[in-house]
């Protein structure tokens, strides 16, 4: 009987799709799994029994048997490696769909990918989502942060269960419809380009209080315990603080685990394509860019070995031994930067959404995006509900750091902020996300920039690329020379 149909199918059951599978039975959703190779299916099914959720779940390892096991319309949610692997899937898929029927596709794809599909699909009478799913494998099981995007009758009959399943917050569950065609893979990929720019800010902090301040690790940890009851309470100061208490189990010298670890960060794509994306759409986003280089500089572990043999400045091997006072006053300072850093780096982000929000015509609610990141999701963070309260005061805010309130934060934390960029300048220690975040702002607080004249009089003269000028309408060309 159609009671008997589950409400949702899941293939792919890897970290995401297995433990998302698992939080949608736990929501009391009927659910039917299925993945290419069998034995994740049986894995899956055995996490459930385990978890007494196995009335709630049902494993398939045929493909028609599971498609058929649902009622109708048909609601499936991918969760396999994105590229090929989410074409493949499409397409073992559709031949056992019909009109009205739903593709779901939760993982990290690229925004025109989901189009494309989509646009396919659509012959066929099948209604194609992308939806961004953050928050890693506890995320997923507890309750993420989810970024629908695509046609809204489709999101309307999952919404339930979407609710049901997000992270819940004080305002809410962490899910709102983001927006038409590939909107909901677009703020995810824009997600995970602040979260870079979040993880290499804390980074930069780090290495600032250790090198130049000298504070040890356990102090370190209490520094970061602190600010996470301050503005800067989020996930990645908490976890901050818990890596620096963690000391090496292996070599059991009671020495920090982080001093031991390679210092060379992995990447899995989702941030340069935010920086490629804010490039071809002419949004600058040198925080999050900055935060990328810094990963693909730390890869080049041997090169930079060479280099330091041969390349001379401040030695960062020896820090100063502070006095009390002036550690508290680092530590201040730092929380400082790092939070303007941070506003800037929103800013960038939230303006990168708009602007490709504008272009496709997605229609997006910039307060509801920063919203939804409240809970479930690694940027998960006290300081998202000030980004949407700006924009709830005005939605067309042109930048968040000319929000009145941030603008005065900005204002106050702006000496500090200096002093720290400069003090870590003067050490030898870059600090390329925060004095990116500091440049960022110095230059669109200026009315009017030099270095801008100079490169357009250098472009006229080498490229008759014309100007115009400050005090007369008009395009100009001029014969640049120093004899008139
Ligand atoms: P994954 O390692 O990205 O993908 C593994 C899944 O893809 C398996 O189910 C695998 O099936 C399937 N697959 C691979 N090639 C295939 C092909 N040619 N045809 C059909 N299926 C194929 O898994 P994941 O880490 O769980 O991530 C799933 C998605 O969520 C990805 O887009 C990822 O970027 C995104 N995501 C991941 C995280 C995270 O923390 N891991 C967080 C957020 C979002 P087999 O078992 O048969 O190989």
């Amino acid at each position: 009987t159609p009671t008997d149909k589950a409400s949702v199918g899941l293939v792919g059951l890897a970290v995401m799709g297995q433990n998302l599978a698992l939080n949608i039975a736990d929501h009391g959703f009927p659910i039917s799994v299925y993945n290419r190779s069998a034995s994740k299916t049986r894995d899956t099914v055995a996490r459930a029994e385990a978890e007494g959720l196995s009335d709630k779940l049902s494993g398939f390892e045929d493909m028609a048997e599971f498609v058929a096991s649902l009622a109708t319309p048909r609601r499936v949610i991918m969760l396999v490696k994105a590229g090929g692997p989410v074409d493949a899937t499409i397409s073992a898929l559709r031949q056992h769909l019909e009109p009205g029927d739903m593709i779901i596709d939760g993982g990290n794809e690229f925004y025109t990918n989901t189009e494309r599909r989509s646009k396919d699909l659509t012959d066929q009478g099948l209604l194609y989502m992308g939806m961004g799913v953050s928050g890693g494998e506890d995320g997923a099981r507890m309750g993420p942060s989810l970024m629908p995007g695509g046609p809204r009758p489709a999101y309307e009959a999952l919404e339930p269960m979407l609710r049901s399943i997000a992270a819940q917050v004080d305002d809410g569950p962490c899910v709102t419809y983001i927006g038409t065609g590939g909107a909901g893979n677009y703020v995810k990929m824009v997600h995970n380009g602040i979260e870079y720019g979040d993880m290499q800010l804390i980074g930069e902090a780090y290495d600032v209080l250790k090198t130049v301040g000298g504070l040890s690790a356990p102090e370190l940890a209490a520094v970061f315990d602190e600010w996470n009851r301050s503005n800067l309470q989020s996930f990645l100061i908490e976890i901050t603080a818990a890596i620096l208490r963690t000391t090496d189990d292996l070599v059991g010298d009671g020495s920090a685990l982080i001093e031991k670890v390679l210092d060379q960060t992995g990447a899995k794509g989702t941030g340069m394509w935010t920086v490629q994306e804010a490039a071809a759409r002419l949004v600058p986003i040198p925080t999050i860019a900055a935060a990328l280089e810094a990963r693909y500089l730390s890869a080049l572990k041997q090169d930079r070995a060479i280099a330091a043999k041969v390349l001379s400045g401040p030695s960062s091997a020896a820090a100063p031994s502070l006095s009390a006072e002036d550690k508290a006053a680092l530590v201040e300072s730092v929380r400082s930067a790092l939070y303007a850093s941070k506003i800037c780096s929103y800013a960038q982000g939230m303006n990168l959404i708009r602007a490709a929000g504008t272009e496709y015509g997605w229609g997006l609610d910039l307060g509801a995006i920063s919203r939804i990141w409240k809970g479930g999701c690694i940027i998960r963070a006290v300081f998202l509900d000030r980004i949407k309260a700006a924009y709830d005061i005005d939605a067309e805010l042109p930048s968040l750091l000319v929000d009145p309130s941030f603008a005065a934060e900005l204002a106050t934390a702006q000496s500090a902020w200096r002093s720290v960029v400069t003090t870590a300048v003067n050490a030898g220690v870059s600090v390329p996300a925060m004095s990116g975040s500091l440049a960022y702002y110095d230059t669109y607080r200026r009315t009017v920039l030099p270095s801008a004249q100079m490169v357009q009089s250098q472009r006229d003269f080498f490229g008759s690329h014309t100007y115009k000028r400050l005090d007369k309408d008009g395009v100009y060309h001029t014969r640049w020379s120093s004899d008139g």
